[in-house]
């Protein structure tokens, strides 16, 4: 308020004008994050509840700050979307992801699959963005049917035909498709069978409810059922308790991802 004088931005209430600028610093801060590699992969062990084991796990990106440590996706992930950085960081991460993934099969067996999230702006720049993956793919000998790409209900519903050819190219080379927080968009079964998901993921705000809830079971339980029928594995996120795995388990759920297991960790971390 002191330095008004000289300020450009009268207009804005003081928590705006700092919004404005946190945004434009937080942007810069993110070319430099790319350049500099102060991004993270954590993982988060995704197990079978027929079996108990360890199959798969979910690659979540982290931000490892210079000033602010470890910054979680949410603070930066919508941002890089909107100024389009996510292409850059879905090429790292993509990348990354290999790596470790050749790491995770070592110690868990050639059948470990990893799952990468794909925002769908990445899809719209599909040929800078997502298509050379394909081609990497094949370079590190890696299969790619250890690939799982996750994505949501809006990649589906969207009218680009770019964005669909993209995904069934990824389909096409054997890249497996996990639907994202099933059940929290405009979910619609046809787009699931349209484009042959191999998972879905039930969000994590119905198993939330499990037990107490009856609605939230009833959901639970039928999107099984027909996820089931149209030949879908089903995965639940977000299990917390012991209650909810058995009442999941008893439902058929095939997977289960939450911090009953473990929260995300490093590699490091993970293989020990
Ligand atoms: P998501 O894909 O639904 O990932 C699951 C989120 O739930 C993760 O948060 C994870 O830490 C959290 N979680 C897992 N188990 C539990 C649990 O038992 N209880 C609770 N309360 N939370 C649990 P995280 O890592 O903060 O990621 C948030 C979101 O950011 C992700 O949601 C995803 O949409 C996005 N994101 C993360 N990594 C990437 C990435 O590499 N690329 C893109 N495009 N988006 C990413
Ligand atoms: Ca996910
Ligand atoms: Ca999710
Ligand atoms: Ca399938």
């Amino acid at each position: 308020a002191k330095e008004s004088g000289r300020n450009c931005y009268h207009c804005f209430t003081p928590s705006m004008q700092e919004s404005v600028v946190q945004r434009m610093q937080l942007i810069h801060d993110l070319h430099i994050a790319l350049e500099a590699q102060q991004f993270l992969l954590y993982f988060q062990p995704i197990v079978c509840l027929k079996t108990g084991k360890i199959q798969k796990a979910e690659a979540l990106i982290r931000w490892n700050h210079p000033l602010h440590g470890v910054v979680l996706p949410c603070e930066f992930i919508p941002l890089a979307e909107e100024t389009r950085l996510i292409t850059g960081i879905g090429e790292w991460l993509f990348n990354e992801g290999c790596r470790s993934l050749k790491k995770l099969q070592q110690a868990f067996g050639s059948d470990f699959e990893l799952s990468i999230n794909v925002s769908p702006v990445q899809f719209l720049d599909s040929k800078s963005g997502l298509l050379p993956w394909l081609e990497k793919l094949t370079g590190q000998g890696l299969n790619a049917s250890s690939i799982v790409i996750e994505i949501t209900e809006g990649l589906l519903m969207t009218s680009s035909e770019e964005s669909l050819s993209t995904l069934l190219h990824f389909r096409d080379a054997g890249i497996q498709v996990a639907l994202d927080d099933f059940g929290t968009g405009y979910s619609s079964l046809a787009y699931i069978q349209q484009y042959d998901i191999d998972y879905l993921k039930i969000d994590r705000e119905f198993v939330r409810q499990i037990p107490e809830s009856t609605d939230s079971r009833v959901l639970c339980e039928s999107i099984i059922v027909m996820a089931h029928r149209l030949g879908i594995k089903v995965i639940a996120e977000g299990i917390e308790t012991k209650a909810q795995e058995r009442v999941l388990t008893e439902m058929g759920c095939d997977y289960a991802q939450g911090y009953l297991y473990s929260k995300p960790v490093t590699l490091n971390e993970f293989i020990k």
